[in-house]
């Protein structure tokens, strides 16, 4: 039932130990890092005057704009010789927040993958095909190696391409998937097309579903579709990645496993913190984490701890799935897309007008995203060619920036209605999933 009996089910109080001391440690190795020997000292911390946890509080916050800022190396901790890989995530101006592993956290990162997977029942009998986009992204690589420790056969499917995904489950027996809800709900109106009438003959057990919102009523709906049981499985690039919190067989709430991150429920106007089972934002802390520890991270996603214990055992507090951000990020196909980042790609463009509009709908289930562009005045004066040669290119910009697909549709100065007050960027036609 458990993977780590002992690191999953140890009592509140050798948890809070444990924690405490790998906290202390942390903070010696995170004075080791530029960034963070400047902010503590600039906030007189000394990192061996934090004798509790509750001594957390003092040592300021980190943003994605602190890990921007900091690009590429200001937050490493250790010699460039201990990292042994990379991974990168979207940033709000064009820069991604970069974050280097050693061989200890790849290791210690596995440890939870693998540990997750088990609870929700997966075993070395299981197939488990990964059919999130491998590279920089840490859906790929991250659950990868999870799922090897577990025994599983892992097949590194990465994503789309549905006529070889529903061929790979036929001919290699897939009983786990990864994969995001959108995906999932696109793939089920495509099975009959490979002649598989049904999805539910895939034989598919679990489905491991994350990196974007979605609601119970969404994952009820993929159950139904395939048959398989969905788990919820919660993270970010700053810390790691997927299975931060996963959900147990029990699947209400997602245990964030507390002996690699210390968690917090603030108010995200006061950033006081809240009573157990108020909704807040997650800030979180690594603790088992050489190469680049992050000290009270602004997650910006807001969900809330559910305080009564688990039936399963586990020691670990439950997060409900998250209920929304704080910021205006946007995740589109699985992919965060921050509107400045749009914006700035835009204003780099001569061509271009002052007004723009990311409008975002539903095509077979998948993410679409248009950007309406208005054209400054002269540039009408192009003939079709030359505005589709213009067309293209925005959209070629866009996709190396956001590294994500859209289309670009040019508009005439005025075609985007002006807004009374606050610029309406964004139109969101998904509907709620
Ligand atoms: P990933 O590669 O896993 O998408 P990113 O760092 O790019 O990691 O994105 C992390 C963000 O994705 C989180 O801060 C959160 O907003 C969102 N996210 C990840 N998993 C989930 C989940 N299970 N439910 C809701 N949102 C999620
Ligand atoms: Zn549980």
């Amino acid at each position: 039932m458990y993977l780590h009996p002992h690191l999953e089910t140890m009592s509140r109080r050798d948890l809070e130990a444990l924690q405490l001391e790998r906290l202390q440690r942390t903070l010696a190795l995170a004075a080791e890092a530029p960034f963070y020997r400047e902010r503590l000292a600039s906030a007189g911390i000394e990192p061996a005057r934090i004798r509790s946890l509750a001594d957390l509080r003092h040592i300021p916050l980190t943003s994605k704009d602190d890990l921007r800022r900091s690009y590429p190396k200001g937050m490493l901790a250790v010699a460039e010789e201990d990292v042994v890989r990379m991974h990168a995530s979207s940033g709000t101006t064009g820069k991604p927040t970069v974050i280097f592993h050693t061989a200890h956290d790849l290791d210690a990162w596995t440890d939870l993958v693998a540990r997750s997977l088990y609870a929700a029942g997966m075993r070395r009998r299981d197939v488990f095909q990964n059919m999130m986009t491998y590279g920089l992204f840490t859906g790929g690589l991250g659950l990868h190696y999870g799922a090897e420790r577990v025994g599983m056969l892992v097949i590194p499917a990465s994503s789309g391409n549905s006529k070889r995904q529903v061929q790979l489950i036929q001919d290699f027996g897939t009983t786990a998937v990864h994969i995001t809800p959108s995906y999932a709900l696109h793939l089920a109106q495509e099975v009959p097309q490979f002649g598989v009438a049904d999805p539910r003959d895939l034989g598919l057990k679990f489905a491991v579903m994350g990196a974007e919102p979605y609601s119970i009523g969404t994952a009820r709906k993929i159950e139904a579709a395939f048959g398989a049981k969905v788990f919820n499985c919660y993270g970010l690039s700053e810390m790691n990645g997927p299975a931060v919190a996963f959900e147990c067989a029990e699947r209400n709430g997602m245990h964030l496993w507390e002996d690699n991150y210390i968690l917090e429920i603030l108010d995200p106007e006061t950033l006081e913190p809240l009573p157990p089972g108020a909704k807040g934002e997650l800030v979180l802390t690594t603790i088992n984490r050489t190469g680049m520890p992050i000290l009270r991270y602004r997650t910006k996603d807001l969900t809330r701890i559910l305080p009564e214990p688990c039936p399963c055992g586990r020691v670990h507090q439950r997060i409900e799935r998250i209920m929304g951000r704080t910021d205006d990020m946007l995740i589109i196909g699985g992919v965060n897309v921050f509107p400045s980042q749009v914006e700035h790609v835009l204003m780099e463009l001569p061509e271009v007008g002052s007004t723009y509009q990311i409008v975002l709908t539903k095509e077979n289930c998948l993410d679409r995203m248009t950007v309406k562009v208005e054209l400054r005045d002269p540039a009408f004066t192009g003939n079709l060619a030359q505005l589709h040669a213009l067309q293209k290119r925005i959209e070629h910009e866009l996709k190396s920036a956001l590294l994500l697909t859209c289309r670009v549709k040019l508009v005439e100065p005025g075609d985007i209605p002006p807004s009374q007050g606050k610029a309406v960027r964004v139109v969101d036609e998904r509907g709620g999933n």
